[in-house]
């Protein structure tokens, strides 16, 4: 079966603080790993971005899903298209807070200071996505090097 990207943006509700985000995680990495769906997900008080790669008929179904949360609106359709490989194939579902993203990584991406994901093409948040989750993979690797050390 094809593999597909879909690449979404969305605003978050009121009610939809990071509290939100432990459960939305831990749901996403349970059902993803079983739908064979991997990719990223980005939050910020600005809204979410989020990039879903897998066997077609999964990923849509997912979306379908994700569209009718009610702790995100606004979802609006990016990216949708074939892709030849999958580029979070080590990720059921890397997750990143924008405000823990190095400013140096924000400039090159963004025209603001501050992260909108309404403000990013789909080639842009692609992009995006991919060096924030290695920025954070990168990160994770060091604290466990430093922690076997010590
Ligand atoms: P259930 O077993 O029905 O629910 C699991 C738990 O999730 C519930 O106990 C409840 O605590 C919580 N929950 C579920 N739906 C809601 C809701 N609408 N409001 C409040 N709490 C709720 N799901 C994925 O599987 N993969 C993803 O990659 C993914 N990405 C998401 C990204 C965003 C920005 C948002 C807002 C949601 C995302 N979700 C994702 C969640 C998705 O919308 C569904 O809630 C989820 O897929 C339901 O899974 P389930 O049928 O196994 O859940």
């Amino acid at each position: 079966m094809k593999i597909v990207r879909l690449i979404y943006a969305s605003r978050l509700t009121r009610d939809t603080g990071p509290d939100a985000l432990g459960k939305i995680m831990t749901v996403s990495r349970r059902n993803n790993k079983k739908l064979g769906v991997t990719g990223a997900l980005c939050y910020s008080p600005r809204g979410f971005l989020q990039i879903l790669e897998g066997p077609a008929d999964m990923v849509n179904q997912l979306y379908v899903k994700i569209i009718k949360d009610k702790r995100h609106s606004a979802v609006t359709l990016l990216e949708y298209s074939d892709i030849p490989y999958r580029d979070f194939e080590n990720w059921s579902m890397a997750y990143v807070r924008a405000d823990e993203i190095a400013r140096t990584l924000l400039q090159k991406f963004s025209t603001r200071k501050l992260f909108d994901p309404f403000e990013m093409g789909p080639t842009q948040a692609r992009g995006f996505l991919m060096a924030v989750t290695k920025e954070r993979a990168d990160f994770l690797a060091k604290q466990e090097a430093a922690i076997r050390k010590s």
